[in-house]
């Protein structure tokens, strides 16, 4: 029942239209694997510098994530900064610093190896084929990436698509990695030129997008009265619908379906505070709250 997450562990530095905030703990595989540890056992490879503070990796295993895949290597850990534009209608890249990530080997301990669920989150392609290479045996293997890896890696990461069961990307990224304009469109040509099974495009307080040969299905955002930091909304999507799938019994359409409102659920309290920060306190009871009146938004018949 374990989803093995690997992507990124990093310090962020957000500017928001209210606010600012230096050095947060961020990465696609924190935010994932703390969304995650609420459905199923986690397992995490990643790579963190000598100035990544203990008291994160303590919260990491007080989810019950363990860090056995974790490496902890001289030098700086990733970082990155990023600004919101007023009315958060755009986020502008302000520095990525890959650091002690840049010549980083992923390494992905034997007891890892057969994981129900294999989450690939954003990083560099290549990082991502190392981990898949080192796993014996998966049900299900979901990749997400971004429009950097995607202007700067295209190659490694179509060449990994093929051994990817669901790709995960923003409707930008869809629009950019395949020139086509509609949404639609664009994952029709993802499935046919780039081989995985199925893919899911995400848009943002528009919800997301599931296409795939035999269903196309519309998750809603849970829609808030406001919030604070939309970063790591994607990651946490993510990382719940891969725990959640892991935690059902098998990857059936309708499973699929659940786990992405599972994603929709976890990221609608991710937004509502920096960081992480609002996922520390949540519990089953308001993550099961979230879902039934998600669920009740979208009864019609
Ligand atoms: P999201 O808001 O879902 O796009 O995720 C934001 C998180 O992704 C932040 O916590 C960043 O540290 C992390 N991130 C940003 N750029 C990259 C990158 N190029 N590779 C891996 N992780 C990244």
């Amino acid at each position: 029942m374990s989803v093995l997450i690997a992507g990124s562990l990093a310090l962020d530095t957000i500017e928001t239209p209210e606010a600012r905030i230096a050095e947060a703990v961020g990465g696609s595989a924190s935010f994932a694997m703390v969304a995650a540890s609420f459905f199923s056992p986690v397992q995490l490879v990643g790579v963190v510098g000598e100035d990544f503070p203990p008291a994160h990796l303590d919260f990491f295993r007080s989810r019950g994530i363990d860090l056995q895949g974790l490496q902890r290597r001289p030098g700086k850990t990733f970082r990155w900064s990023g600004k919101y534009l007023p009315g958060f209608s755009e986020r502008v890249t302000l520095c990525t610093e890959l650091n002690v990530s840049r010549d980083y080997q992923p390494q992905v301990p034997q007891s890892f190896r057969r994981p129900h669920v294999v989450f690939l989150a954003n990083d560099h392609p290549r990082l991502q084929r190392q981990v898949l290479d080192q796993v014996e045996k998966a049900d299900f293997v979901i990749c997400d990436t971004m429009n950097l890896w995607i202007n700067t890696a295209r190659e490694e990461l179509l060449a990994l698509l093929p051994r990817v069961d669901l790709l995960m990307l923003n409707d930008e990224e869809a629009r950019l990695f395949t020139g086509q304009g509609f949404l639609l469109k664009a994952g029709r040509q993802l499935l046919a030129q780039a081989g995985p099974r199925a893919v899911i495009i995400k848009k943002g307080e528009h919800g997301s997008l599931l296409i795939a040969k035999d269903q196309i299905f519309l998750a809603p955002a849970f829609p808030l009265e406001q919030f604070k930091d939309p970063t790591g909304a994607g990651d946490t999507f993510a990382g719940a619908l891969a725990g959640a799938l892991a935690r059902a019994d098998g990857v059936s359409p309708m499973n699929l379906r659940r786990a992405m409102i599972y994603g929709a659920v976890l990221a609608s309290f991710t937004v509502e505070a920096f960081s992480f920060d609002r996922l520390r306190s949540l519990t089953a009871a308001e993550i099961e709250e979230r879902f039934r009146r998600l669920r009740e938004m979208v009864s019609f018949d």
